[in-house]
């Protein structure tokens, strides 16, 4: 058993994939460099996406290290539609094994890591929950479901005001995930099993959601640690361009062609790690881009395939001679799998993020100080995008509609039309453009402060592994 005066041990246990493994891994540097020893558990395929740059960091002596599950155990084919339908039934005896061998001060478990509560709960480990999310979406899912608004209205598209909040939220049933429309797909068993937790670490900080910092904790009474932006915690080149995945561009060529820009000319366009956009709609994009003569950084990951055997055919998906012209004239980066995008939004000559919403997305925009046009897609991207539009007004709303699973085919297609408008919006010279930039710029400076060491994301960092420090003393006394 470990001393009472050693150091805290906090195991985390990300959900596999981008936007809910990457901000969880730099959450756990993040503790080691406040002096917790951080243990990641995860699969060993899953590892090899971080250990490069894990290694980087016990190499310049941060106590923290990566655990693998039993090399036979995977998880797959995971649906991050609603609740994970992953038979994960595999892993809680080995996950109970290795909490048992551990014996750890803390768990943090990703929200859709549900089924492993009552492992843990039974070990009487304290189970902290990671929200991939931030406060604001917190507050609208939970008044959402609390009051439902959205089942008194005659059609999809009705809006409806969100009760209860701090600002006129205006929202369609439309823009709901499943699992809000009808809570006992999902939402109901998350609450439960945070209402049993420890606590919840939130990647957000107070300075950026104030009122909604405070309503979560003050009314709907969860216990929530605002540890964020951790993206903010990577400050070497290396791990700001190999976060979750290597880049399929080299680094180095994306930032000269950068450097060869103007301040804040270049659009970058990305829709996360998990979108697929069908072909029709990547058109309308590229329609767009060339209409508004704007250069730009377009990440297009994979493309909606209605079937297994749909041709994996890319030539069709651009206007005839669009790549040529964009080579020819040097107007755009076109990047094809993985982008470095916190060394992009932090560069010089990015003056606006076209984003599907996704929270890292929002924060990283955030944080860099660029403004956004909103296109949200599924998860609580739609939340996400009020946030931007709506209470930061630090961006302007494409005009997305329709929430779909990232598997499902989309019905709606923004047309052209809609998308050369925001990007003129953003990208102008207005003063409403003007003024975006000057409140954006003003919030990234805040995300820089809340780091620092004087800094309330910085605090609470420090509170929780104090907290667990004071827990681990009062357990030897006791025992
Ligand atoms: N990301 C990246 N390169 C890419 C695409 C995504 O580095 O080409 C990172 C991005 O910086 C963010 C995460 O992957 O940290 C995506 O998370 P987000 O919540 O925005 O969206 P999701 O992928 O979960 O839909």
């Amino acid at each position: 058993m470990v001393s009472a005066n050693a150091s805290v041990q906090m195991v985390f246990f990300p959900f596999v994939g981008g936007g809910h493994q990457i901000p969880m891994i730099d959450t756990a540097i993040a503790s080691a460099s406040h002096g917790a020893n951080s243990i990641i558990i995860t699969t060993l395929s899953n590892s090899l996406q971080f250990h490069k740059s894990i290694a980087r960091h016990q190499h310049s002596g941060l106590p923290v290290s990566i655990l693998t599950l039993p090399p036979n155990l995977e998880i797959s084919d995971i649906d991050m539609s609603a609740s994970p339908a992953t038979d994960t039934s595999v892993l809680r005896q080995p996950l109970q094994q290795l909490l048992q061998d551990l014996r750890p001060d803390a768990i943090v478990i990703d929200m859709f890591h549900r089924w492993a509560a009552d492992v843990i709960d039974e070990l009487q480990i304290p189970r902290i929950v990671f929200h991939g999310s931030g406060c604001f979406s917190h507050c609208v899912f939970h008044n959402v479901t609390h009051y439902a608004p959205h089942e008194k209205l005659g059609f999809d598209s009705d809006p409806f005001v969100v009760p209860g909040l701090p600002d006129p939220i205006e929202l369609t049933r439309s823009q709901l995930p499943p699992f809000i429309r009808d809570p006992s797909q999902g939402f109901d068993r998350r609450k439960k099993a945070e209402e049993n937790s420890f606590g919840t670490v939130t990647n957000s900080f107070y300075d950026l959601e104030p009122a909604y910092a405070d309503y979560l904790r003050d009314v709907i009474k969860t216990r929530a640690w605002l540890v964020g932006p951790v993206s903010l915690f990577n400050q070497k080149t290396e791990d700001k361009s190999e976060r979750g995945k290597i880049p399929t561009i080299d680094e180095q060529t994306c930032l000269n062609w950068l450097n060869s820009k103007e301040p804040n000319s270049v659009l970058y366009i990305s829709f996360g790690s998990l979108a697929r956009l069908p072909r029709g709609q990547l058109k309308e994009i590229a329609s767009a881009l060339e209409s508004c003569d704007q250069p730009f950084i377009w990440v297009v990951g994979k493309i909606f395939k209605s079937s297994e055997t749909e041709e994996e055919d890319e030539s069709d998906w651009l206007p005839d001679g669009f790549e040529q012209r964009t080579i020819e004239t040097k107007k755009g980066l076109i990047i094809r799998g993985w982008a470095p995008q916190l060394l992009i939004l932090e560069h010089k000559s990015v003056g606006g993020f076209m984003t599907h919403c996704g929270w890292n997305s929002t924060l990283e925009g955030l944080s860099s100080g660029v403004p956004m046009m909103t296109w949200p897609l599924s998860a609580e991207q739609f939340t996400n995008e009020k946030l931007v539009s709506r209470v930061l007004k630090v961006g302007v709303e494409v005009g997305s509609r329709e929430w779909a699973s990232w598997k499902d085919e989309r019905r709606e297609v923004v047309g052209k039309e809609k998308v050369e408008k925001a990007v003129r919006k953003v990208m102008g010279k207005s003063e409403e453009a003007e003024k975006m930039r000057e409140r954006i710029r003003d919030i990234a400076a805040k995300a820089r402060r809340v780091v620092d060491e004087r800094g309330t994301s910085y605090a609470d960092i420090d509170a929780c592994i104090h907290e667990l420090t004071l827990r681990r003393q009062t357990c030897f006394k006791t025992n």
